[in-house]
């Protein structure tokens, strides 16, 4: 299995929209890696995670067969995760699409209403786009990957989620805009069969002293890795990867953060960054 992340920042994005301070400046400056558009991954260049107003750029600058996508797990209804009016330019005539297929948008309540609430508006056929409701703890599938939502500690009204994806004896897990999961997560966690292949943390506040609930800092992440080591969720072999960045962050640039990182043995991503498992 490969994910590749298209977008690693957090709301404002690196540099932030308006921001003027010396991390964005620096960004702006140094450009590469240093750049952080809005999150957003693929699996396997077809199964999309999250529709956040960059997946337009994301397009863009990584060729991403859009037409050709049928599914996209969406992990929760913030803005920079999930931006629904660019929806209907998946209507026919806004897109001509040789062979059709729907794009099927899967998420908890928040992102439900708002797709669903979009199609009606602009009478979008299940022709063209469908939405459909997941259930918690629980296993389904999209073209062959055996999904599973969980609840995460973020703002409760965006009804987020975290999401488990196996396939072939692989497992991925896909965790931001998170922090410490709630226990009916761990608990699912704790039933797992064998260590997930790899699990992308949420680390908005890099090495900011922060403890609220919604986001998580490398202090945070570290006790979180030994926590799901304990549970068996994880082990030596897990690959750990920091995602989800503020420009509000102490030390987030990529060249500072990677290298704090890799001396505790996480992988910090960054916007295009292609992992196998
Ligand atoms: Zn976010
Ligand atoms: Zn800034
Ligand atoms: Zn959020």
């Amino acid at each position: 299995m490969k994910i590749q992340y298209l977008g690693t920042a957090a709301a404002e994005g690196i540099p932030a929209i308006f921001c003027d301070c010396k991390t964005c400046q620096k960004a702006r400056k140094l450009g590469g890696k240093e750049i952080r558009t809005r999150s957003q991954a693929i699996i396997d260049d077809r199964l999309l995670i999250d529709f956040p107003a960059d997946t337009y750029m994301h397009f863009l600058q990584y060729n991403l067969p859009l037409s050709k996508i049928q599914n996209c797990l969406i992990t929760h209804s913030h803005a920079d995760h999930l931006y629904p009016k660019e929806l209907h330019m998946r209507k026919s005539g806004f897109a001509n699409i040789a062979e059709n297929s729907p794009l099927v948008f899967y998420s908890d309540k928040s992102g439900f209403d708002m797709i669903s609430e979009i199609k009606k508006a602009g009478v979008i056929s299940d022709d063209d786009l469908q939405v459909k409701k997941i259930s918690l703890n629980t296993p389904f599938n999209v073209d062959g990957y055996s999904v599973t939502a969980l609840r995460a500690a973020h703002a409760d009204v965006t009804s987020p989620v975290v999401y488990l994806i196996e396939k072939d004896g692989k497992t991925l897990f896909y965790s931001n805009d998170t922090s410490e999961y709630p226990p009916e997560s761990m608990e699912y966690l704790k039933t797992l069969k064998k260590p997930i292949d790899l699990i992308s943390l949420d680390c908005t506040e890099a090495c900011n002293n922060a403890t609220y609930i919604g986001h998580l800092s490398l202090e945070r992440c570290i006790d979180l890795r030994k926590t799901l080591i304990e549970i068996g969720a994880a082990d030596k072999n897990t690959v750990f990867v920091l995602n989800h960045f503020s420009h509000n962050s102490k030390n987030v640039l990529y060249k500072d953060f990677v290298k704090i990182a890799a001396k505790l043995d996480f992988e910090v991503s960054y916007d295009g960054m292609v992992i196998e498992i």
